[in-house]
């Protein structure tokens, strides 16, 4: 995505208070970093490391790396994150090989995301909201995976599963 464009769509989170982001509630979604919460303006709210332009100052204009938005985005927007697996998948099924075209395609997490759930923030393994943990399933196929996961989560004896059961 153009970077300017979504710059101004994130204008209005720069500075926020860490404690006040509601993603940070969910196990689906991981806490994001401390750089993010920054107001410091030529600094990567994602990566923390200083923005340069060519000449190798400091480029006090820009709040983002162009691949940390990406990262960034494939991590916490969805309609993000489609794009790209559709880009690679071209929404084909990935267990049975369907072509679901441009929409009718469920995102998956390979490994699911509850096993990161209760995880501490530094221990959190973040290839699970990696491009290489996503895939694309068609609807049926997805279905029959859930109850795996899930039937997979009772083994562990995770007691998250009645919560995975509340999604369905
Ligand atoms: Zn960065
Ligand atoms: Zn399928």
């Amino acid at each position: 995505m153009p970077l300017s464009r979504w710059t101004s769509k994130h204008r209005t989170t720069l500075g926020r208070k860490r404690k006040d982001d509601p993603q940070n509630k969910s196990y689906r979604t991981p806490p994001k970093p401390e750089s993010y919460y920054t107001s410091t303006k030529g600094q990567c709210r994602w990566c923390g490391n200083v923005i340069t332009k060519e000449d190798g100052t400091i480029n006090m204009r820009k709040s983002w790396h162009e691949q940390c938005v990406d990262e960034y985005m494939i991590i916490y927007h969805t309609r993000e994150a489609r794009k790209h697996v559709y880009k690679r998948d071209k929404g084909e099924c990935n267990y049975c090989g369907k072509n679901c075209g441009r929409r009718r395609w469920d995102l998956d997490h390979i490994r699911p995301l509850w096993e990161q759930k209760g995880v501490k923030e530094k221990d959190l393994d973040w290839s699970y909201w990696s491009l290489d943990n996503l895939q694309t399933l068609c609807r049926k196929c997805h279905k029959e995976k859930t109850k795996t996961d899930t039937a997979n989560a009772r083994k562990s004896k995770k007691v998250i599963y009645k919560r995975i059961e509340k999604f369905k």
